[in-house]
């Protein structure tokens, strides 16, 4: 079931990013990605019915979007099958902008609060990125680049996930309310900075490394 508890964050449908289990870019999971539509069969070029893209502008639409696909509420004309309940699904779009390799997944999963990183700076070091995208936090809408995101989540699960030396440097992993979860904190404190979905911090550390190192630690923390 889809959360709604993110605040009403912009999105640019055409620079979406996904997280995206193909060993075609190993080491680079998160990828721009591509909304799609498919029929319950799962054939694409489907018309939309009911729902006009161009009224999706923020995190929330595209939640309440997903959530009808997860209900079997998404109305589509199928030219294929004729059938008219529809799904979303995220493509990756690796390889699509050059002569290499193109990654065909269809199954990926959004990021909701992954951002191209242009024009951006670090809030966990105070520089931009050479990376093309930045993970950006709800609420106060500092961002931090993948790795040093990736190091400072190694920080908060040796040294306790709420403390360490948390604080003005790193990052916690805090009760989100919005989500009923722990959740990784902005460094900043303010109520309410999270990255709420858990997918993020997948992609921040491999699928791999967080079924093996992450899951077990979160789930045994209590939401105090
Ligand atoms: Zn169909
Ligand atoms: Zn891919
Ligand atoms: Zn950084
Ligand atoms: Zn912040």
């Amino acid at each position: 079931m889809a959360q709604f508890g993110y605040s009403k964050q912009e999105i640019n449908l055409e620079k979406l990013w996904v997280h995206c289990s193909s060993e075609i870019h190993a080491g680079h999971a998160v990828q721009p990605g591509a909304l799609r539509f498919e029929c319950a069969q799962g054939h694409g070029g489907v018309l939309l019915r009911d729902v006009r893209l161009d009224a999706i502008t923020s995190v929330r639409d595209l939640m309440v979007l997903m959530a009808m696909s997860d209900m079997s509420d998404l109305k589509v004309e199928c030219f294929l099958c004729g059938i008219t309940t529809g799904k979303v699904v995220f493509k990756c779009q690796y390889g699509t902008d050059s002569s290499g390799s193109v990654c065909k997944n269809t199954s990926c999963r959004w990021l909701p609060q992954v951002f191209p990183s242009e024009g951006l700076t670090c809030f966990l070091s105070g520089q931009a990125t050479t990376d093309r995208h930045m993970f950006r936090f709800d609420r106060c809408g500092h961002c931090a680049c993948h790795e040093e995101l990736e190091d400072r989540i190694y920080s908060a699960l040796d040294e306790g996930l709420a403390g360490g030396s948390g604080g003005a440097e790193g990052v916690r992993f805090l009760p989100d309310a919005e989500v009923g979860q722990l959740a990784v904190a902005c460094p900043c404190g303010r109520p309410g900075a999270f990255l709420h979905d858990v997918e993020h911090v997948k992609a921040a550390v491999g699928t791999e490394t967080f079924n093996e190192e992450v899951a077990s630690v979160l789930a045994t923390a209590r939401l105090s």
